[in-house]
């Protein structure tokens, strides 16, 4: 794949240092819609795509996302028939040796009972999710997304530019900077650390004075005091500390 599929986002979502959006949070949201508008669209059709959705299925989050999205109902309902066709499949012989459990009686086969239920829960985690389509596709592309940004800041100094501007929410920063770890040594990695604390140790100040203003709002001797910040400091430290939804 082209290159500039990766680094195009990547500069796009650096590009306006306005944006008080964390940056990779900015992508995964794009990534996320572009996904749930693909499994979505006509594609699912296709014989390889239906095969992989029937197998691997949807995490809780992306299931309720596919059906908020509203659109193209038919193909969801299509494909949740076939993938329920496959789990039943699937799980086959498990549901008939618990079924031929309900009527056991003895201590031996009460042992039995434990076992088949054991045996049934661990086959019906297979729709927990952890094999989810589109979290294993976002996983994916946020790897070339990190990749380019590594790469882009060892070499660009315009990049670094634009990347001192916007700060990353705590569990973005925290990803880049294991992925940084790996790939980094030396002057580079010395430069994005002190980038990346100096931008947490502000970003944490800042956050911890608006909501200590909110906080002062609630007090009615404090009525006259301007907002300023404070007034969506609380949804914004909750974005701070888990990334955008
Ligand atoms: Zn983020
Ligand atoms: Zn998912």
């Amino acid at each position: 794949m082209p290159e500039t599929i990766y680094s195009i986002p990547v500069n796009d979502a650096w590009s306006d240092p306005s944006s008080e959006l964390c940056p990779l949070c900015q992508l995964s949201e794009e990534l996320e819609k572009s996904q749930l508008d693909f499994y979505l669209s006509p594609a699912q059709m296709d014989v390889a795509i239906r095969k992989r959705c029937n197998q691997n299925g949807f995490c809780p989050v992306h299931l309720h996302a596919l059906y908020g999205a509203e659109n193209n109902r038919l193909t969801l309902a299509l494909m949740l028939s076939t993938r329920l066709a496959q789990l039943r499949e699937n799980w086959n012989g498990a549901l008939d040796a618990a079924a031929k459990s309900e009527s056991a009686i003895s201590m031996f086969k009460r042992r039995e009972s434990k076992k088949e239920a054991l045996a049934l829960a661990d086959q019906l985690a297979d729709c927990s999710g952890t094999n989810c389509l589109i979290c294993s596709a976002m996983e994916d592309w946020m790897g070339h997304y990190l990749n380019v940004i590594i790469r882009q800041y060892e070499s660009s100094p315009e990049f670094v530019e634009h990347f001192r501007k916007r700060s990353l929410c705590l569990p973005h920063c925290e990803k880049l900077l294991r992925y940084a770890s790996q790939k980094f040594s030396g002057k580079v990695l010395a430069d994005l650390n002190a980038v990346l604390a100096g931008q947490i140790k502000s970003r944490l100040g800042e956050l911890e004075a608006d909501l200590q203003r909110f906080t002062a709002k609630f007090d009615y001797r404090n009525e006259a005091m301007p907002w300023e910040n404070a007034k969506d400091a609380v949804p914004r430290s909750i974005r701070y500390l888990k990334g955008e939804d």
